[in-house]
């Protein structure tokens, strides 16, 4: 498997996954970067993976969609996205050639929230990024905390492509969080952009939200880096 990462819109990410000349795209905010890379790379579009239903997420997949690709999203957001082919709920697996994507859904963010896990790596969306999560639209810190749990418990060593390049931004929040973590001292000295991706030890180390003690943390914490600069 091989992972490109595309610039979107802002500071959107949509990723390919690829399996030798077949490609799935994980979030096409906007499908003109996604159809240069497809070229350049020489590939065939076979499948959109949407994290969630927001439209710098979504943006692009209408544009791209067509005949046998198939278009994934939790099962709770097909009458919020157009043109869903394929609906799935946790634990479900989707395909692309011989790679499987096994999918965690993860409310919060928005309550259809999935990350896709496949390879060694895990395309998170809006709930984990780099050193932050999302901001909790339609969830609750409970679910947010359940949710960074449940991907805070992959190995170690997987890969996150997470959905926003925040990632700096993120650090200098942990950096208040968590005045005496050298770990967030560090990252923040040695990152780059793009910060895509991270690992999930980084993430254990590095992310106030992941490392909150309980939901009550997790909250308070959420509520104080939506009012951070
Ligand atoms: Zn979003
Ligand atoms: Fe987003």
């Amino acid at each position: 498997m091989r992972v490109v990462t595309i610039k979107c819109l802002r500071d959107n990410y949509a990723y390919l996954v690829i399996d030798d000349t077949l490609a799935a795209v994980v979030d096409p905010g906007e499908a003109g970067p996604v159809r240069e890379a497809l070229d350049r790379e020489n590939l065939r579009l076979a499948a959109i993976w949407l994290t969630h239903h927001h439209a710098d997420h979504v943006g692009g997949a209408a544009e791209l969609a067509g005949d046998g690709i198939e278009v994934v999203a939790h099962a709770s957001d097909v009458s919020r996205i157009e043109g869903v082919t394929r609906p799935v709920e946790e634990g479900d697996v989707v395909r692309l050639g011989r790679l499987e994507a096994r999918i965690i859904h993860n409310p919060g963010h928005t309550l259809g929230a999935i990350s896709y896990v496949v390879d060694g790596c895990v395309f998170t969306g809006d709930t984990m990024f780099g050193a932050g999560c999302g901001r909790i639209f339609e969830g609750t810190p409970a679910m947010m905390h359940a949710s960074l749990q449940k991907l805070a418990a992959l190995p170690p060593p997987t890969r996150v492509y997470f959905g926003h390049e925040y990632t700096a931004n993120n650090l200098r929040y942990a950096a208040e969080a968590e005045p005496g973590n050298a770990a967030i001292a560090a990252r923040a000295k040695a990152m780059q952009v793009p910060s895509t991706p991270s690992t999930i030890a980084d993430e254990l180390a590095t992310n106030p939200f992941v490392r909150a003690k309980d939901v009550d943390e997790l909250a308070a914490r959420r509520t104080a880096k939506d009012m951070f600069r």
